[in-house]
């Protein structure tokens, strides 16, 4: 069936600026990381994503990487793109990444000039757009001058490749010399993507929260239900499919009665809410101004929407933050 989008669209989620950037991303984004490639229905693919643009969700996140195989998911998008989306281009956001081993070629790694912009004009072509709204350097690549891989950054900007740039998973300190040195080159550092959740309090605890907002960049923040660990789903058994059954990401091992303890006192705080742990988890990666977007993932139109009901909760009390505290840090 043809697929025209849903009017309502823009009154569902708010939006947040990126830094001081004049950029607004929606509060939730969705990334493509897992179960969008060729591991799993090409048709729940599209009924999720497009679920995604009938609710507001204008950011898709992707990666060079990002399969089963590697660019599957960038094809599979792409898929979409043609046949839906097109006609929607201007009001999406599409990132990609590079810089992660996609091959055994050195030049399908690392922070290299030839890496990323091979890797980018590839990334086009799976994706089918001329451009990408924001490119990222995935990891850091301490063997690589930054310059050198900012400035590949940049030239995808002046070349028309990518209006934006971004960069993922650096120190806080390299993040600092990154935001110093791209505005030089007039394309300043729009957004940073880290890991940050219950479960994770890495961008509080290192800075870097804190240099997002005296330099002036957003912060997209990955995994913020721990890719699915702060849910309830794994409190009583592993359920069939579930990503701890099937990634090399989330080892069933993590599942232990520590985790169980932790995780229902948490569960039981939300209960309190009366909602959903994923639905705190979100809200809470959210209580920080400095996160411009919560980038989930999803294997269904069902989590989709659960999700996204989470902001239609009030804010957490500082009680409730406390209280979480107590239960999630380790
Ligand atoms: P999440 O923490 O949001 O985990 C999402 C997964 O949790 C879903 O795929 C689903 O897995 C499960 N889940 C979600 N909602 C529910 C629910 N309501 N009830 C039960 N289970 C649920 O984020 P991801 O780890 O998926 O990361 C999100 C995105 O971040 C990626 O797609 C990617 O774009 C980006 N990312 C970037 C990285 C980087 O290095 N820059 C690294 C990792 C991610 P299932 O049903 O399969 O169990």
């Amino acid at each position: 069936t043809p697929y025209t989008a849903a009017p309502v669209r823009y009154e569902t989620i708010p939006y947040r600026r990126s830094g001081r950037s004049g950029l607004d991303l929606p509060s939730i984004s969705f990334g493509l990381w897992q179960k969008f490639g060729t591991d799993y229905p090409f048709a729940t693919q599209r009924e999720i994503i497009l679920r995604a643009f009938d609710l507001g969700i204008t950011h898709f996140d992707n990666a060079d990487r990002y399969g089963p195989p590697h660019r599957a998911a960038q094809q599979n998008f792409g898929a979409v793109l043609s046949r839906d989306l097109a006609p929607y281009r201007d009001e999406l956001i599409l990132s990609t990444k590079a810089g992660n081993p996609i091959g055994a070629s050195p030049y399908l790694r690392g922070g290299s000039r030839k890496s990323l912009l091979n890797s980018l004009e590839h990334s086009l072509r799976d994706l089918g757009t001329e451009y990408v709204d924001i490119f990222y350097h995935h990891s850091p690549d301490l063997d690589t001058p930054l310059q050198e891989s900012v400035g590949a950054l940049v030239d995808a900007v002046r070349q028309g490749k990518a209006l934006y740039v971004g960069i993922s998973n650096y120190q806080p300190d390299r993040v600092h010399e990154a935001a110093e040195l791209l505005p030089a080159e007039g394309v300043p550092l729009l957004i940073h993507q880290t890991r940050y959740s219950i479960y994770d309090r890495g961008p509080e605890r290192g800075g870097l929260l804190e240099t997002a907002s005296s330099d002036g960049f957003g912060v997209i923040v990955y995994s913020p239900l721990a890719q699915g660990l702060l849910t309830d789903k794994y409190l009583e058994t592993i359920p069939e499919g579930a990503r701890a059954r099937n990634s090399a990401f989330l080892s069933p091992e993590v599942i232990d009665d520590t985790y169980r303890q932790r995780t229902s006192a948490l569960n039981k705080i939300a209960e309190s809410r009366g909602q959903s742990l994923a639905q705190l988890a979100l809200q809470w990666v959210l209580r920080r101004p400095e996160v411009t977007s919560a980038l989930i993932g999803a294997s269904s139109v069902e989590q989709l929407d659960h999700n996204l009901a989470a902001l239609s909760f009030p804010t957490l009390t500082d009680e409730e933050l406390a209280l979480i505290d107590e239960h999630g840090v380790h």
